[in-house]
């Protein structure tokens, strides 16, 4: 393997880790990191140890209102000067990388693969905004008109928006929120997930090194309740939530219950997401990204695959390969290098997971049961079979894979039943005909879709992520139209006949 990878440059050799990255110029491939001195500098931080304060409703309050004095001032800033911070918080991202390795690994529970991407994709959501936002941002975009006149939009700040992020990408959901909110001049008010408190402390320690003003950048810490205190202020001008679909429903129903003005939601959230499997494609390649996009990250990554639909002539053959692939892979510590699934957030996550495996075992056909460490939040990667689709009804967020067979000529019910859950977050097909892969993009308003590869991947500015329906409301992360939804629109229009001078 060693020539072929030496000949795609996007692949790591052995001993390094390789990923895209962003800079003022755009998205160059080509950042090769030598892993053994990564491992030896995470493994000499020192992690904080001690206990994070709760905010109550009250602090929550009190955030908002300072928040709106910090709005006047930074919704007056220029472009440049916000983009500015936003370059220099990426920068300080980069020189922790270490530091935020160690964080998302002890407090997140991520393997030093997850860790290394999620610190990158932080970097990368500053710098791309800093770019989209120096380009929407500027001067504002000039409309053709008579003459004698002229036209022209402009973006502005919202107001005080409520970022509200969850703990399975702690750092790069968070960061990228609210950079994202600050780039579009808005002040925010961060309410990251409970589980992962000082992740999100450090990172808006480090947005305000970079220059981002206290009173434009507060962070609430917290559980649900404070989120709820902050979605239901009456000073906010909008949320921007990634989390769990009844999360974003119930969000949804506070904000239109106010009087007053109408406060927008932007919502990232769950999906069941769907691999289709037809008989022409390559069964090893099947394999590999099947597992890749079901197991990594213990399942933990809203964009996994939960439901297999294998076509009947090649499914034993795909079957008892994806569960050879699954055999292989360590579980296991974090922190240990040759560690592939690492644990599941918590106690609770695990519970209701084994809850889950315990019921499938009663009642689907069990295909593969891997190993798990016995003490810690460990589970193991399963892989079950099902009679149908409809007996997977809501999202399972870890290590878990739902098989389900079709017959070449039910491929139409295929697509009605991928199409009839309401999610549309993710969807992959491994098929060499044409016609197949047209078909189903075509069908399906699924957000991001993979076409023989794995599901993983939503990169800065070359994935836009997010989903539809059950999924989210748009627009995507990483994408060109998200700064734009976070802000208000202005046309101006000047006669410039009467112009003075
Ligand atoms: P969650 O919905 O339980 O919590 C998310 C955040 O919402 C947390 O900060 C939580 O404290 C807060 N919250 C809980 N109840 C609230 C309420 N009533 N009002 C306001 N805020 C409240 O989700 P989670 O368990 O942290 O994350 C996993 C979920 O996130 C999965 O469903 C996953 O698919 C989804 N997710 C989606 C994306 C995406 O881009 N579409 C990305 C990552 C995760």
């Amino acid at each position: 393997r060693a020539p072929d990878q030496a000949r795609n440059s996007r692949l790591p050799l052995p001993g390094e880790l390789y990923l895209p990255r962003i800079n003022s110029r755009g998205i160059e491939f080509g950042d090769r990191m030598a892993l053994d001195s990564l491992l030896q500098a995470v493994g000499s931080e020192v992690l904080p140890t001690a206990a994070v304060t709760n905010a109550t409703e009250k602090d929550a309050a009190i955030a908002v209102a300072l928040a709106r004095t910090g709005f006047t001032f930074w919704s007056r800033t220029s472009a440049d000067t916000r983009a500015t911070a936003l370059e220099r918080a990426a920068e300080l991202l980069e020189q922790r990388m270490p530091r935020f390795i160690a964080l998302l690994q002890t407090e997140g529970g991520k393997t030093i693969d997850d860790a290394v991407s999620e610190v990158r994709e932080a970097v990368d959501f500053c710098r791309y905004y800093a770019i989209e936002g120096r380009k929407q941002f500027g001067d504002g975009l000039s409309l053709p008109g008579p003459t004698g006149e002229s036209n022209t939009l402009r973006l502005r700040g919202r107001g005080v928006m409520v970022a509200i992020s969850p703990w399975n990408f702690p750092l790069a959901i968070f960061v990228g929120q609210v950079a994202a909110c600050l780039m579009a001049g808005n002040a925010v008010v961060a309410k990251p997930a409970e589980q992962t408190p000082r992740i999100a402390a450090e990172a808006v320690a480090l947005l305000h090194e970079a220059g981002i003003p206290d009173t434009a950048l507060h962070l609430v810490q917290g559980d649900g309740k404070i989120g709820a205190a902050l979605v239901a202020d009456e000073h906010i001008a909008g949320v921007v939530f990634t989390g769990s679909t009844d999360v974003a429903r119930s969000i949804n129903r506070t904000l239109a219950a106010k009087d007053g003005p109408i406060v927008p939601l932007i919502a990232e959230t769950g999906g069941i997401n769907a691999m289709i499997v037809d008989a022409t494609a390559l069964p090893e390649q099947v394999a590999d990204d099947v597992v890749t996009s079901a197991f990594r990250s213990a399942g933990q990554r809203c964009s996994a695959l939960r439901l297999l639909f294998v076509q009947d002539d090649v499914a034993d053959r795909m079957i008892e390969m994806i569960a050879g692939a699954a055999r292989e892979l360590t579980v296991g510590e974090p922190r240990d290098p040759a560690t592939q699934v690492g644990p599941v957030i918590d106690a609770e996550a695990k519970a209701r997971l084994d809850a889950h495996i315990a019921r499938m075992k009663s009642t689907a056909r069990v295909h593969f049961a891997g190993e798990a460490p016995a003490s810690g939040n460990f589970v193991a990667p399963h892989i079950f079979e099902l009679q149908s689709a409809d007996e997977l009804t809501e999202e399972v967020f870890g290590p878990i894979l739902h098989v389900v067979r079709y017959k070449a000529a039910d491929f139409a019910h295929v697509l009605q039943s991928i199409a009839s859950s309401g999610y549309g977050l993710t969807l992959g097909v491994h098929s060499r005909i044409d016609d197949t892969v047209e078909t189903v993009v075509e069908r399906l308003a699924v957000g991001n879709v993979y076409v023989n590869r794995n599901m993983i991947g939503a990169v800065v500015g070359v994935q836009p992520f997010g989903g539809h329906g059950l999924s989210g409301t748009g627009p995507k992360a990483g994408g060109p139209h998200y700064l734009p939804r976070l802000a208000t629109e202005q046309t101006v229009t000047i006669n410039t006949a009467a112009a003075g001078g």
